[in-house]
Order: structure tokens, then C-alpha cells, then sequence
């Protein structure tokens, strides 16, 4: 059977270039890097190299980037850091409502320590107001962390005002950069963020490896707890070729960034025109403009969203509803509630979040699936039949 795989924003195939300069990271130079012997310095730079790489790519200084487990580690990693680093000065953090569950599930483990969360709402289209930023900002206040682009619909926050706002009271501001990076082009210095989380296994590359940018001066606690790695700030022996991966994903997602683009709008664009046309009582969720090109989310009217997803990958065709963290849940996304959907629209969401692994001709087979299925779904769904 034919396969399409729609759901680049759960993960990635890790890309041939990237498994090839991973390679020798778990054979001949498989060193510890913290050995001083050959093995371990050939193992260290690789890891220094991967190191120097990704801060160019990215723009920032080489010891302002620890390599992580991935995204979940780096949220973690920063908001909890930095609450516990500075709670003399403050307990009271800002997120908005419609983060990862990384972000929001490490807010609501603060407010149980006894911190205050302010959870700033977003408009249809699922943006934060800079406005509502500023007046939530208290004295007390010493972290913001808002998303860059969300997993769930793709919309881009303008992170540089929230950024800029929160610069100018004072408060250290980190951003969830894992649906951005590689999606669309920024430099650090440009956001003028404080921490910025990175996932090797969104972008092509392997799972399980991540990075926190955290600038110079910042003040934060360590994370693990052990010997002195990554500055002293995450202990644990470095996946070195998970490390050397994300670098070369990295790179090769920045080179290919402009073409990729292109193809990608270009491809979501076409399916969901021929999807409006040929399917009636959908609704993208946010607006097409400020949106990564890969991810499209679409409200289908009187069905479920997992009646979907099953029914299409019968077909072969893999989709998600929300974010794959929360598949299984019966609860609608929390990020289509915050955008003001009704819990019967946020229920039919589907997204479909394309990546290298589509292609133009994929476009027609999905939208006469799709067709097929949501008219023989509503056929039996009693909701639509009552509203004709
Ligand atoms: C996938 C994802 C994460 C988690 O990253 P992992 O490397 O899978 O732990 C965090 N934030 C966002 C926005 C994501 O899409």
C-alpha cells in the first residue's frame, strides 16, 4: 500500500548526511569525552566541533549552548532553572496558554513549589499580545517563556516584541524554538532571547539529543547533578554523535532553508485550496500567513478528529490530531480551546504537517482520501446529518 507520512511535527527521519556523520562517533571514535587519552579527545572534538557549528549556524557564543536530551529536557531545564536560580528575587513566571505540555506541565510543577503562573491568552489566530505581556509583567516577575511556533498549528509568535518587552523590564525571556528551528530563519542575537530550547529529532535529525542556548551571565541552576560536564551545568556522559547529528541537521536544514520553503507553502497551499473546494465545513485553524510553510490544522465539522486519523492510516496516510504527546487523550488541544474553538470543532482537528518526505503528487492521493473518508464519517455521524 501506498504510504504518505503527514506528521513531520511529531518527527523526522534522521536524514542519510546526518547518519553517516554520526557514524563514527559510535564506532572507532566511540571515546568518552571526558577521557584524556586519544580516544577521548578525538570523541571531545567532535563534540567541540558539533559545539562551534551549531553557535555560528544559530549565532550565538560556543559556551552558550549544553546539549540536551532534547526539547522536553531543555523546557525543563530552563524554566526550572531559572525559577529555582532566582526565586530571591521573585516567584511569579509568565507562559501563554498554549504551550507544550514540556513548558506548561514544568509551570504547573513551579505553582505546586509555590510559585505564581500567569498564563497569557491568545486571539483566533493563536497569537500572544506584547500588549497583554506588559501588563502582566510584575516586579516580582522573573521568567517569561513563550513558544516560537506552536507544534499544533504551526502559527509564529512575533518573538521579537515579546522578547523586546520583556528585555526592558528585566526578566529573563527563553522560547521553545523546536517547531521554529529550521522552519524559518533566525539568529539569537535578533530575538534577543536568554534561553532557547532546540530537538535534533524535529529537524531531521536523531532522537533523543537536544540543546539549550543560555546566555552568558544568565543566572541558573544546574540541571543533573554529577560530574562536571557541560560546564558544570548538565551532568552525564555527552551523546557526542547524537550531539554531531544535530549539528549537521542544523546545517543542512539552514542550507536547504529557502528551497524547502518554497516547496513546502507551496505544497500545503495546494492541498488545502483543493481540500476547500472539495470538502465542505472545514476551518483552518490560525491564519495562513503567520504560520511555518510544513503545517496546516483543519477543523472537520461534525466528526472526530482520532476517527480520522484511524480511517487515514488505513489508507496509509499518517496524520495526527494535536500534538502527538496528547494523542490518545480524550480531552480537545488545549491550544485550540485558547484559540476560541468550540469543544466540537477542537474535537474534528486534524494535523497535517508535511516535511522532505512529500512530494507535489502526494497532494491529489490525499485530498481523494480525505474526501472519501470525512463523507462516509459524516454520513454516519448523527451531529452532521442534523445540521444537513
Ligand atoms: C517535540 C517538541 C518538544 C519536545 O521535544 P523532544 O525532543 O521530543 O523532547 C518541545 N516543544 C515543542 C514545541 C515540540 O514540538
Amino acid at each position: 500500500m501506498r504510504t504518505v507520512y503527514l506528521d513531520h511535527n511529531a518527527t523526522t527521519p534522521v536524514l542519510p548526511e546526518v547518519f553517516e556523520a554520526m557514524r563514527p562517533y559510535f564506532t572507532e571514535n566511540f571515546g568518552n569525552a571526558s577521557s584524556i587519552h586519544q580516544s577521548g579527545r578525538l570523541a571531545k572534538a567532535g563534540l567541540e566541533q558539533a559545539r562551534q557549528d551549531i553557535a555560528s549556524l544559530i549565532g550565538c557564543q560556543a559556551a552558550e549552548i549544553y546539549f540536551t536530551s532534547g526539547g522536553t529536557e531543555s523546557d525543563n531545564f530552563a524554566i526550572k532553572g531559572i525559577a529555582f536560580a532566582n526565586r530571591g528575587q521573585g516567584k511569579h513566571i509568565i507562559t501563554s496558554s498554549i504551550e507544550h505540555h514540556a513548558v506548561e506541565v514544568s509551570c504547573k510543577f513551579l505553582e505546586k513549589e509555590g510559585f505564581e503562573v500567569t498564563y497569557l491568552p491568545v486571539d483566533s489566530d493563536g497569537l500572544v499580545d506584547p500588549n497583554d505581556l506588559k501588563k502582566a509583567i510584575r516586579p516580582d516577575t522573573i521568567l517569561v517563556t513563550i513558544m516560537y511556533a506552536n507544534n499544533e498549528t504551526g502559527i509564529i509568535q512575533d518573538i521579537k516584541s515579546l522578547s523586546a518587552v520583556t528585555r526592558e523590564a528585566g526578566v529573563y525571556f527563553h522560547s521553545d524554538a523546536v517547531q521554529a528551528t529550521g522552519k524559518i530563519p533566525y539568529k539569537i542575537k535578533d530575538i534577543g532571547c536568554d534561553l532557547l530550547s532546540i530537538s535534533a529529532h524535529k529537524i531531521y535529525g536523531p532522537k533523543g539529543v537536544g540543546l539549550i542556548y543560555i546566555k552568558a551571565g544568565t543566572k541558573i541552576q544546574p540541571w543533573n547533578e554529577g560530574g562536571g560536564h557541560e560546564q558544570g551545568r548538565r551532568a552525564g556522559t555527552e551523546n557526542v554523535a547524537g550531539a554531531v547529528g544535530l549539528a549537521e541537521a542544523l546545517r543542512i536544514a539552514d542550507l536547504d532553508l529557502q528551497a524547502e520553503t518554497e516547496k513546502l507553502l507551496s505544497m500545503t497551499t495546494g492541498f488545502y485550496n483543493k481540500l476547500k473546494d472539495i470538502i465542505p465545513d472545514i476551518h483552518l485553524n490560525g491564519s495562513f500567513k503567520t504560520r511555518v510553510p510544513n503545517t496546516l490544522n483543519i477543523s472537520f465539522k461534525a466528526i472526530e478528529g482520532e476517527s480520522i486519523v484511524l480511517s487515514l492510516d488505513l489508507n496509509g496516510i499518517m496524520v495526527s490530531t494535536g500534538s502527538a504527546c496528547t494523542s490518545g487523550a480524550t480531552d480537545p488541544s488545549h491550544v485550540l480551546r485558547a484559540m476560541g474553538l468550540t469543544p466540537d470543532l477542537a474535537h474534528g482537528s486534524i494535523r497535517f504537517s508535511f516535511g522532505r518526505s512529500n512530494s507535489e503528487n502526494d497532494i491529489d492521493y490525499i485530498v481523494s482520501i480525505l474526501a472519501r473518508e470525512v463523507k462516509r464519517l459524516r454520513s454516519i455521524s448523527p451531529l452532521y446529518a442534523e445540521k444537513g
